[in-house]
C-alpha cells in the first residue's frame, strides 16, 4: 500500500495486484498499537486506512492470483489467474504466512479447534480452554487476545523464556487467565473429530503428558510468499528476498519489500517505509529507462558519450563533449555511466567512451583519454 501511495505520488501508473483481502497479513491481526500517529487500531481498520489512502491516489487494485513473475528479455511478466501483466518495474511486496507445527494430527485438525489465527477463530473457544505454540510476539500477543474468550489460554513453548518483546510479556504474563508450560513440544494433535487433547513432552525430562484443550493456535513463526518467483531473485535459504538499501534484488528493475524481505524486523512499519523506498527506487528505474531508451535506443542513430562521473578527468571531458555540442550544434547525448551502471552493463561499454548506436545496438566503441581524442571521434 505505501508502495502505491508513492509511487503514484512520484507519476508511476501503479497496478496493484491483490488476491485476498487488501492489507494482507495485517487483516489478521487483532490489536496495532505501534503504528506511530495512531494509538489504536485494529488490523483490518488500519488495512482499511491504508487501501483508502492508496485509492485516494487513484492505484489501480487487481483482484487475481499471480501465478509466476518470469522475464522476457528485457520485460518482466507477470502471469495471472486473469492474463499476463506487462511491467517496467516490479516490486515483490507478497508478505509472509505462518509455519506450520507439523506434528501428527495438525492437518487434520485444522478448522475442526487448530488455527493460524486468533482474530479469525478466537471467539470459537468461548469459555473453553485452548493452547498457544510459540514464544515470539505472535504467540503472547496473540495469547493474551485469546483470554478474552477463552477460560484459559496456555502457552507452550520449547524453552524456558520468551523471544516476545518485554511488554508483550509482562502483559500476558500479568494475565491470570495465561498459563505458560515451559521446555515443553507438541508431540500429537489428538482428538476423534474436534482436537480434545495434545500430547506434550517435555524436552529437559522426556516425561510425555497429555493437555486437555478445545483449540490450538499455532505461532511457531513465518515463511516467505515466494512461490511465485521463487529462483527469478537471490534469496536466502529460507527463500527471504535479498535486497539493497534502495530495495533492489539481484534482478534488474525488480524491487521487494515488506515481510517478503530477508530482515531483522518484520512489522507493519517496516513494511510501509521498505514499500516506500521501493517505489522511488522503481520511479527512478522507469525514468532512467524511459530516458535512456528515448535517446539512446530509440533514435535510428546515435552518437554518445558515457563516462563516469565520480571521475574528475571523465568529469572534465564531458564538459569538453558539451562544448563541442553546441559548437557543432549537434545533439550528443552524455550518459553517466557510474548512475546509469546498468545500460554500460548491457550495451558493454569501458568508460570513457564515445559510442555510437544505431537501432539500438552498439555499433562502434572509441574509447577517449584526451581532449584531442574527443575532438577526433567526434569529428
Ligand atoms: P518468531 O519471533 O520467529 O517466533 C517463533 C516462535 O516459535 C519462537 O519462540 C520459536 O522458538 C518457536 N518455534 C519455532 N519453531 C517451532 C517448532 N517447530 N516447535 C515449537 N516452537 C517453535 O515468530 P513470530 O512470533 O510469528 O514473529 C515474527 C516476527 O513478527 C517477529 O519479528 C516479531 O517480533 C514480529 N511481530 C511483532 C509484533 C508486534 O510488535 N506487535 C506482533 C507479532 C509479530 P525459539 O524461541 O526457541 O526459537
Amino acid at each position: 500500500m505505501s508502495a502505491a501511495i508513492y509511487g503514484r505520488r512520484a507519476g508511476l501508473d501503479v497496478l496493484l495486484l491483490e488476491k485476498g483481502a487488501t492489507g494482507g497479513q495485517i487483516n489478521i491481526t487483532d490489536e496495532i498499537e505501534n503504528w506511530p500517529g495512531v494509538q489504536h487500531a485494529t488490523g483490518p481498520e488500519l488495512g482499511d486506512m491504508l487501501r483508502d489512502h492508496a485509492l485516494k491516489f487513484k492505484t489501480e487494485i487487481r483482484f487475481c492470483d499471480v501465478k509466476k513473475v518470469e522475464l522476457r528479455g528485457d520485460a518482466k511478466v507477470i502471469i495471472t489467474d486473469k492474463g499476463d501483466i506487462e511491467a517496467e518495474a516490479v516490486i515483490l511486496a507478497t508478505g509472509a504466512y505462518f509455519r506450520r507445527l507439523g506434528c501428527p494430527g495438525e492437518d487434520s485438525h485444522i478448522g475442526q479447534g487448530v488455527s493460524y489465527c486468533a482474530t479469525c477463530d478466537g471467539a470459537f473457544f468461548e469459555d473453553l480452554e485452548v493452547a498457544v505454540i510459540g514464544g515470539g510476539n505472535t504467540a503472547v500477543e496473540e495469547g493474551a487476545y485469546l483470554t478474552k474468550f477463552a477460560t484459559k489460554v496456555y502457552i507452550i513453548h520449547r524453552r524456558d523464556e520468551f523471544r516476545a518483546d518485554r511488554a508483550a510479556i509482562e502483559r500476558a504474563m500479568s494475565n491470570p487467565k495465561i498459563v505458560p508450560i515451559w521446555n515443553s513440544v507438541v508431540e500429537s494433535i489428538e482428538g476423534n473429530g474436534p482436537v480434545d487433547h495434545l500430547v506434550l513432552k517435555n524436552v529437559k525430562t522426556n516425561e510425555v503428558s497429555n493437555l486437555e484443550v478445545s483449540g490450538v493456535f499455532v505461532f511457531v513463526g513465518q515463511s516467505p510468499h515466494d512461490e511465485c518467483f521463487k529462483g527469478l531473485v537471490k534469496s536466502s535459504k529460507a527463500g527471504w528476498v535479498i535486497v539493497n538499501e534502495h530495495m533492489e534484488t539481484s534482478v534488474e528493475g525488480i524491487f521487494a519489500a515488506g515481510d517478503v524481505l530477508d530482515k531483522h524486523l518484520r512489522q507493519v512499519i517496516t513494511a510501509a517505509a521498505d514499500g516506500a523506498i521501493a517505489a522511488m527506487s522503481a520511479s527512478a528505474y522507469v525514468d532512467e529507462q524511459i530516458h535512456l531508451r528515448s535517446t539512446l535506443l530509440e533514435p535510428e542513430s546515435v552518437t554518445a558519450f558515457f563516462y563516469s562521473s565520480p571521475d574528475a578527468t571523465q568529469s572534465h571531458l564531458s564538459n569538453e563533449v558539451e562544448k563541442l555540442s553546441k559548437e557543432k550544434g549537434k545533439k550528443i547525448p552524455i550518459v553517466d555511466g557510474y548512475k546509469n551502471s546498468r545500460i554500460v552493463e548491457k550495451l558493454k561499454i569501458e568508460l570513457p567512451s564515445v559510442v555510437e548506436i544505431k537501432k539500438g545496438a552498439v555499433s562502434k566503441v572509441t574509447k577517449v583519454v584526451t581532449e584531442a581524442d574527443i575532438a577526433k571521434a567526434l569529428s
